[in-house]
């Protein structure tokens, strides 16, 4: 019996180079992420750019929104270089981003790609002359820019005008449906007027952030039919801890699976303290578990029940999960297809076999009542029982030699 792959096909859009990353077309789907350091902080944006990049982030934006920001641009660019780090990175531009760049020539040159927010360019008659000297300053340097609405700020301007025609109809549509197409407009409206004033379609992504799960989707349904650009997607405002993860999950998850969307942020509130690094490992986690790409190993762990006697299960899941990230910047550079496998960590015998054998490499703890051994599985078969004091190191030991055995070296 034959079943269909369960992916659409992947929108066709047009390719665009940011620095040294594609963006649409054939590549992969591209992770990124933002710093929330001060950019005028030239040490500590540097810093967290390194981070993100170390994480996997394949490009990385930050703010540009003082003239002490501007002036800083070049300098976290130069930084970043020093470091061997060469990840391409994003400015963000709100309401003086034509200033900004004009002002600061060093820091246009320097960045990859310019964020343009249409409903913070101005107002009237200044936001098109403002819009059309940001794009003329793409043109220059001969950078690609995102022109991304978010509905939070979207073109007050556009969404009266429409507002006043859809009142004009004899069966006017929902409100709601015209701030769909207020943000789509917006978008495609600025894309439109970019290529008049001579960008290149090959130098525009589009995004239409929205902060709730549905209208993100019906956004990008119309915005995947109605155009051809390369599409940078995201649940703005996603929120803070295991709420942001899920609603960024789910809205793009059911995208992702149409094919739709060619990079991806997800904006995650961090918990005061944590690592702003955690919206990247999300974001290739969404990436990974659909199969869209793989970065790093990933554990298949049970969840663990009354069968587990302690918390030595939860316990060893956790440290393989961490050694298997750590290490895996240096296995990048060594062993090709090493961030394919899989590896499992399980509880007890009910599932414990079954799930190893399906890994590359597995391990079954004993459960309550169980002798105290723990068969490892290597690629479906057992190869060895484990037992002691020195099960953790014993089977991180089993899993360093399994790497060094099946994965060929670069
Ligand atoms: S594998 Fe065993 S310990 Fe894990 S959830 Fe299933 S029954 Fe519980």
């Amino acid at each position: 019996m034959q079943f269909p792959s369960p992916f659409h096909s992947r929108r066709k859009s047009i390719p665009v180079k940011v620095g040294n990353v594609v963006v649409g077309g054939e590549a992969p789907v591209v992770v990124q992420s933002m710093t929330n350091t001060d950019t005028a902080d030239e040490i500590a944006t540097a810093v967290q750019i390194a981070e993100l990049a170390a994480a996997g982030s394949e490009m990385v934006r930050i703010t540009v929104n003082t003239a002490e920001a501007a002036a800083c641009v070049a300098g976290i660019k130069a930084r970043l270089k020093h470091m061997g780090i060469d990840v391409p990175l994003v400015g963000d531009f709100h309401f003086n981003g034509h200033k900004l760049l004009s002002q600061y020539p060093e820091c246009a040159q320097a960045l990859d790609k310019y964020r343009i927010n249409p409903g913070n360019v101005g107002r009237g008659k200044k936001r098109d002359e403002q819009f059309a000297t940001m794009i003329e300053f793409a043109i220059k340097y001969d950078k690609p820019v995102r022109i991304g609405v978010n509905w939070g700020s979207m073109d007050q301007e556009l969404l009266a005008h429409l507002m006043d025609a859809n009142a004009q109809q004899a069966e006017p549509d929902e409100p709601k449906d015209v701030m769909f197409e207020t943000v789509i407009r917006s978008a495609l409206d600025s894309a439109k007027q970019a290529e008049e004033l001579g960008l290149g379609k090959d130098k525009i992504i589009l995004s239409c952030k929205m902060s709730d799960v549905q209208d993100l989707v019906t956004v990008y349904r119309a915005m995947a039919e109605r155009c051809d650009y390369a599409l940078h997607l995201g649940l703005t405002e996603a929120g803070m801890g295991s709420k942001g993860i899920v609603a960024s999950t789910a809205a793009l998850a059911i995208l992702l699976h149409e094919g739709i969307g060619d990079t991806i942020r997800i904006s995650l509130t961090p918990e005061p303290g944590a690592a702003r690094t955690k919206e990247v490992i999300v974001a290739q986690e969404i990436l990974q578990t659909m199969g869209l790409r793989a970065f790093v190993p990933l554990v298949t762990a049970c969840p663990g029940c009354g069968r587990t006697s302690s918390s030595y299960f939860q316990e060893l899941a956790e440290r393989i999960q961490h050694y298997l990230r750590e290490q895996m910047p240096i296995w990048a550079q060594k062993y090709q297809g090493v961030e394919n496998m899989s590896v499992a960590v399980m509880g007890c015998v009910v599932n414990g076999p079954g799930e190893s054998k399906h890994a590359n490499i597995g391990i079954s703890l004993p459960g309550n009542g169980e002798k105290p051994v723990a068969p490892v599985y290597e690629d479906g078969e057992k190869t060895v029982t484990l037992k002691g004091d020195h099960i953790a190191e014993e089977f991180q030991q089993l899993l360093d030699q399994y790497i060094e055995r099946t994965y060929k070296q670069h």
